[in-house]
C-alpha cells in the first residue's frame, strides 16, 4: 500500500498484488475481471478530491465505485484509477427533521437499517447490497416510489467533487442546474460524496403477495392484472414474474393498510389460483429478501425496457419467454406526479419496467446466455418506449432521455466535465 502526500491530504493507493487489491476490484457481475493500475481507498471527501487530481495529473482513466452493481462493471477501469468510495459508508439520521445524510459509498442496506431504527425510510432498491450512489444518481426505483417518488426525488442536497477536484454543493438554491442534472443524470457530473435524503414515516412492516395461475391462463391473467394496476393504491407496487412455463403476479405493500384486503381478494379472482403466498414481514426483510438470489460470484447479463402501455400484443410477446428470468414492476403514482422538466430523470409516464436477466457460472456458456436475452429483449423492443438509465447494457443513453433532455444534459456536462473525466458510466458526452 502506498500513501501519497498531496498538498495536505494523504491518499491510500492499493496496487496490483498488494493486500486487498482483488477484493476491491471485484464487482457484482463476475464477468467483469479488470485490473486497475491503482485503487484509491477514499475515507473522506478530501481523499476523493485528491484522487481525482491524482488521476488527472497522471492521465489515468477514472472509474468510480460505490456498490459495484453496474452490469457493465463501469466502476472498474482496466489499467486506470479506481476511486473506491466503499470506506465512505456512514449514514446519519435526524428523526425529528426526517433527514438522512448518506456518504457516497454506502449500500442501500446501511441506509435502510439506520432509518428503520426510527420507523422511517426513503425509496431504495430491492437488494440491500446495491450502492446508494449508482442507484440514486440514475433515478432509484423501489417499493416506496409510488408513494414518495424515486430515490432521486427524495434527495434535497448533494455534496460533490468536480472533475477539477473542487468540492461543490447542489440543492434547490445552490447550483440549481447541477441539482437538476444529478437527479437522474447518473455519475456524469462529478463524484457525490454525500446525499441528504428526505425520510418518511412508514412503520416497520410490509406485505408481499404472490399468486400463480395455470400456464394456459397466463394471457388472461396478465390482461386482468394490467387493468387492476390502473386503480391500485399507491401503497401497492404490482409485480409479475414471467417464466417459460407460466406466470406469477402479485404486489408488494408498504404503509397504511386501507385497501389491502380488497386487493388480495381481487387477485384471488384473476384466475384459478394454483399457488399463493402472502407474507407479512419486517420492511428490512423485504429489502434484503432477494440478496442471496441476487448474490455476487455469478456471471450476469440483462436487458431492460420501459413500457408506457402494455398492449395485448406486448403480453403475447412477453409470454413467448425462452425460459429466462423476466419481470415487470409497476411505476406510476408519485413517480408521475413530478413534472418531466423538474429533473434529469425522464419517462415518468412509464407504466411498467421490464427486465429480463440470466445468470450462470461457466464462461463457455457466455455466448448462448447473452444471445438468448438479446433475442427475447429485441422481440419486445417494438412495444417499448425507452429504458431506465441504470439498466442500459451497452445501449446509448438516447434510450433513457428524450432529445430535449439530452441536449440540456449535454450542456450541463460541458459545463461541469468538459474533458469527460467521468466517462465510465452511462455516458453523456460533452459538446
Ligand atoms: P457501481 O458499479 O459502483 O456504480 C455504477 C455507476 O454509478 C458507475 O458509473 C459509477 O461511476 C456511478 N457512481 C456510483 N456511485 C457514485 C457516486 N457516489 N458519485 C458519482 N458516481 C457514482 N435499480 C433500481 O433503481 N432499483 C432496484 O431495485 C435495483 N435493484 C438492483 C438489484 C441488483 C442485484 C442489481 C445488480 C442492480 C439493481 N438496480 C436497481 C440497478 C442499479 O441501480 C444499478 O446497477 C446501479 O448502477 C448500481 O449502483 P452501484 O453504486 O451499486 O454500482
Amino acid at each position: 500500500m502506498t500513501a501519497i502526500q498531496l498538498q495536505t491530504e494523504t491518499l491510500i493507493l492499493i496496487r496490483d498484488g498488494e493486500p486487498g487489491y482483488d477484493e476491491a476490484r471485484s464487482v457484482w457481475n463476475a464477468m467483469v475481471d479488470r485490473r486497475p493500475a491503482a485503487i484509491a481507498r477514499c475515507h473522506t471527501t478530501a481523499d476523493v478530491a485528491a484522487a481525482v487530481r491524482y488521476g488527472r495529473r497522471h492521465d489515468l482513466e477514472i472509474g468510480v465505485r460505490c456498490g459495484g452493481h453496474s452490469i457493465a462493471g463501469h466502476a472498474v477501469p482496466d489499467g486506470g484509477l479506481m476511486i473506491d468510495l466503499t470506506p465512505m459508508s456512514e449514514v446519519w439520521v435526524d428523526p425529528d427533521r426526517r433527514l438522512a445524510w448518506v456518504q457516497g459509498g454506502a449500500l442501500l442496506g446501511e441506509l435502510d437499517r439506520a432509518a428503520q431504527q426510527h420507523g422511517l425510510a426513503t425509496t431504495a432498491g430491492n437488494v440491500s447490497h446495491t450502492g446508494v450512489g449508482g442507484l440514486t444518481l440514475g433515478g432509484g426505483m423501489g417499493w416506496l416510489a409510488r408513494q414518495f417518488g424515486l430515490a432521486c426525488d427524495n434527495v434535497v442536497r448533494y455534496e460533490m467533487v468536480t472533475a477539477t477536484g473542487d468540492i461543490v454543493y447542489a440543492s434547490a438554491t445552490e447550483n440549481p442546474d447541477l441539482f437538476w442534472g444529478l437527479r437522474g443524470g447518473g455519475g456524469n457530473f462529478g463524484i457525490v460524496t454525500s446525499f441528504e435524503f428526505r425520510l418518511h414515516a412508514i412503520g416497520t412492516r410490509a406485505l408481499i403477495a404472490e399468486f400463480t395461475y395455470p400456464a394456459a391462463e397466463s394471457f388472461a391473467v396478465l390482461r386482468a392484472w394490467r387493468e387492476l394496476n390502473a386503480t391500485a393504491p399507491r401503497q401497492a407496487t404490482f409485480t409479475a414474474s414471467i417464466r417459460g412455463d407460466g406466470i406469477t403476479v402479485g404486489f408488494v405493500w408498504v404503509g397504511d393498510l386501507a385497501g389491502r384486503e380488497q386487493l388480495l381478494q381481487a387477485f384471488d379472482g384473476l384466475g384459478q389460483v394454483v399457488a399463493k403466498s402472502i407474507e407479512e414481514i419486517p420492511y428490512l426483510t423485504l429489502q434484503s429478501r432477494d440478496d442471496s438470489i441476487q448474490g455476487h460470484r455469478y456471471r450476469r447479463y440483462w436487458k431492460g425496457h420501459y413500457f408506457k402501455a402494455l398492449t395485448d400484443d406486448a403480453i403475447r410477446a412477453l409470454l413467448r419467454n425462452p425460459g429466462v428470468g423476466a419481470s415487470l414492476q409497476a411505476y406510476g403514482g408519485a413517480i408521475s406526479d413530478v413534472s418531466d422538466e423538474a429533473a434529469a430523470f425522464s419517462q415518468r409516464d412509464t407504466l411498467f419496467e421490464f427486465v429480463t436477466a440470466t445468470r450462470w457460472e461457466d464462461p463457455a456458456d457466455d455466448e448462448e446466455r447473452i444471445a438468448t436475452i438479446r433475442v427475447y429483449a429485441a422481440t419486445l423492443d417494438q412495444y417499448a418506449g425507452g429504458a431506465y438509465l441504470n439498466t442500459l447494457n451497452g445501449e446509448s443513453v438516447r434510450r433513457a432521455f428524450p432529445p430535449a433532455k439530452l441536449a440540456r444534459l449535454t450542456a450541463l456536462k460541458t459545463t461541469w466535465d468538459p474533458h469527460n473525466t467521468f466517462h465510465l458510466n452511462q455516458n453523456i458526452k460533452p459538446a
